[in-house]
Formats: C-alpha cells, sequence, structure tokens
C-alpha cells in the first residue's frame, strides 16, 4: 500500500512551521484516539498514521530529509522506531508527553502515567506546567535562584489527596481486589485465550472511593498555587528548558506530580552580543586614537574595564579578552569553561567636516605614509576572513 503525503495525512501545508505541526497531530490524535473509536480498525490506522507522520515532520532532520527525499528518506533510517511495521501503540503513547504535557491532562486518557495498556494499579501523573523566565546577560553569567508563585492543582489539604471524607473512605476495589487489573478468559481461534484489562470498576487505581471529599469532589486536589524556588545554572541560553521534577500539577488520589519545565528567555544586553559562550563587543574608536593608541573603557559583564589600544591600530581588529565571556555549559547542566570577550574595532568617520578639519585631512591625503599600504591591506584581510572560517 502507497504511503499518504505525511503533510497531507495531518492536513498542514509544506511550509508549516512546528507548532502548526503540533497543532494539527494533537488535534488528528483526539479524533483518532483508540479511547474514542473502540474496536474501530479504520480510526486506529489513522491514529498510527498521524503518529508516524508527526515523528518524522517534528524532528527537523527528518524533516529535512523527507523533504527532499520523500519516505524513501526517512524509512528504515527512523532508528527502530518504524517503517516496515509501523509505529507501536507504545510508541507513540510515549510521544503523548511531550504533546499533551502542560494542557491540564487530556481528556480520560492524558492524566494516567504511561496510558498504555498497562495492568498493574494504574496512578494519575498530574500535567506538566511551562513558566517562562527572562535572564539578564549577568544573571546567565553566574546562574540565579528564581522564586515563581505557580496556579496549579495542589493535594487537597482537607483529605490529604485521598479523595475521601474521613476515615474508611477509600476501600479496596472489590472487582480486582485491588490489583487494577481484571482476567478474562476468551473463546479465540487459537482456542481459550486470557487477557489481562484494566479494571472498569476502578479504573486501574484498585481503589475506589465510599465517601466522597466535598472540598475536592474526591479528586484529591483542589486548584491553588505553591511557591516554587528554581536554580537556573550558569550559562543557560534563550530557548533552553530547566526541569523541577515533582513541581508541576499534583496528581489525583495522591498520584504522581508533574514536573515544571523553566523555559528560559535572554533579556538583550544594551551593548554586548551573544555568541554561545563569547560576548562580541564593537568598540568604535576616533582616527587618532586608532593612529596614537591610548586607553579606552569597554563594557564587560560586570561593569567595565580599561583596554589599551596600541597605536596604529587598524579597523577590523579583534582583541580578544579570555575568560570574560559566559560559562559554557553542556547538556547535562554542567560548567565546561568560560568564553571569551571579543572587542571587534570599528573606525568612526565623522560624517561632517569642519573647514579646519577639512583642509587638515586634504593635507593628510597627499602625504604618501596616509597611502594604504599593500601589505598592511592584505594582512588585515587575513586576519578578517579568519573570522569566519
Ligand atoms: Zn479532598
Ligand atoms: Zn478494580
Amino acid at each position: 500500500m502507497a504511503k499518504r503525503d505525511y503533510y497531507e495525512v495531518l492536513g498542514v501545508s509544506k511550509s508549516a512551521s512546528a507548532d502548526e505541526i503540533k497543532k494539527a497531530y494533537r488535534k488528528k490524535a483526539i479524533q483518532y484516539h483508540p479511547d474514542k473509536n473502540p474496536g474501530d480498525k479504520e480510526a486506529e490506522e489513522k491514529f498510527k498514521e498521524a503518529a508516524e507522520a508527526y515523528e518524522v515532520l517534528s524532528n527537523p532532520d527528518k524533516r529535512a530529509r523527507y523533504d527532499q527525499f520523500g519516505h524513501a528518506g526517512v524509512d528504515g533510517a527512523a532508528g527502530g522506531g518504524f517503517g516496515s511495521g509501523g509505529m507501536s501503540m507504545d510508541d507513540i503513547f510515549s510521544m503523548f508527553g511531550d504533546i499533551f504535557g502542560g494542557h491540564g491532562g487530556f481528556g480520560g486518557f492524558g492524566g494516567f502515567g504511561g496510558g498504555s495498556a498497562q495492568t498493574h494499579q494504574r496512578k494519575f501523573r498530574g500535567a506538566d506546567l511551562r513558566v517562562k523566565v527572562k535572564l539578564s546577560l549577568k544573571e546567565i553569567s553566574t546562574g540565579v535562584e528564581k522564586k515563581f508563585k505557580v496556579k496549579k492543582y495542589v493535594e487537597c489539604p482537607h483529605c490529604h489527596g485521598t479523595g475521601a471524607e474521613g476515615n474508611g473512605g477509600v476501600e479496596t476495589c472489590p472487582t480486582c481486589h485491588g490489583t487494577g487489573s481484571v482476567t478474562r478468559t476468551q473463546q479465540s481461534i487459537f482456542g481459550m485465550m486470557q487477557t489481562q484489562t484494566v479494571c472498569p470498576q476502578c479504573n486501574g487505581e484498585g481503589k475506589i472511593i465510599k465517601n466522597k471529599c466535598k472540598e475536592c469532589s474526591g479528586e484529591g486536589v483542589v486548584y491553588g498555587e505553591e511557591v516554587v524556588t528554581a536554580k537556573i545554572p550558569a550559562g543557560v541560553a534563550e530557548g533552553m528548558q530547566v526541569t523541577i521534577n515533582g513541581k508541576g500539577n499534583a496528581g489525583k488520589h495522591n498520584g504522581v506530580p508533574g514536573d515544571l519545565l523553566v523555559l528560559i528567555e535572554e533579556e538583550k544586553h544594551p551593548e554586548l552580543i551573544r555568541d554561545e559562550s563569547d560576548l562580541i563587543y564593537n568598540l568604535l574608536l576616533s582616527v587618532p586614537t586608532a593612529a596614537l593608541g591610548g586607553t579606552v573603557e569597554i563594557p564587560t559583564i560586570d561593569g567595565k574595564a580599561k583596554i589599551k589600544i596600541e597605536p596604529g591600530t587598524q579597523p577590523g581588529k579583534v582583541l580578544r579578552l579570555r575568560g570574560k565571556g559566559l560559562p559554557n555549559i553542556n547538556r547535562y547542566g554542567y560548567s565546561t569553561g568560560t568564553g571569551d570577550l571579543l572587542v571587534n574595532v570599528s573606525v568612526y568617520i565623522p560624517e561632517t567636516l569642519t573647514k579646519e578639519e577639512r583642509q587638515l585631512l586634504e593635507k593628510w591625503q597627499e602625504a604618501e605614509n596616509f597611502q594604504p599600504n599593500l601589505s598592511l591591506k592584505e594582512k588585515i584581510f587575513k586576519k578578517f576572513r579568519s573570522l569566519f572560517e
């Protein structure tokens, strides 16, 4: 069977943004979810097809290969994800954390950890929450502790999360005797078969609530807020995410809390430009200072510094102040050294001149020493080129 175009599967254009692709997939996943279409084979196929399309289009590398080579560019190369056999339901459900996280759970099925065919007691998992934090380069250079007041579901203080009123409000589920799953014996073409499924009475929790807590209507969680302290390591960059485990929404019925994801935003420095762990400053020298040399003040991450300018400093020269950049951070959040501050020298040419200045310059114009020196010009160009190589 020929595979359908992935963009067509999700109903998005070839130029769709990552966000549009995510939204389109979420819509399809809800529409064709097996919990909503029990026993519907066609819906299941569509559900898998959408997941496969999303798997490829949500990954910039795979998407680029797909755009260039079509299905041949991603089949088999997906690293055991799919290809001939298609994605397994487990694979698909494992993608859900990413898609539905931070959106307050998901219908009847997103709230459970894992969500796929577990046969042991199930615990509710609270949704992940996202907050944004804006940091200055100074804060990034040292690392910082930030406090957030997060509005979220917290454990119900009245029932301490059980969802039950008073003692003895929770009972072991009589149908599954607390195991969370039931065994069914069915006649099939292979003979009698036993299958384990989630207990329909307790939804896999293994317990049922007799008297519901009046404060939380038996949910075990209420909407409230918590002050959370996030330790942001030095060296983070725009778009990075710091995960604070267990500080998302509380899980229903003393379940597992979700995580709080702190998304880093970077405040632009008025004078310094960040290039990974290096900082760049564009220094404008006057013509006389470039020619005569001197001392100038430049901004640094901690304030100001004075640097010496050699006589005859050329525009395009880059002065490197070692260790005056930002800490380098690896993917595990550990520092791996510090970058440099690069001072890029430019020379300021006045846009208008007084009569005297003009006369002065006209004299220089003829002086032999002011003619561009070819070997020097070459040297400057080499330096300039090395910046880009
Ligand atoms: Zn309660
Ligand atoms: Zn049960």
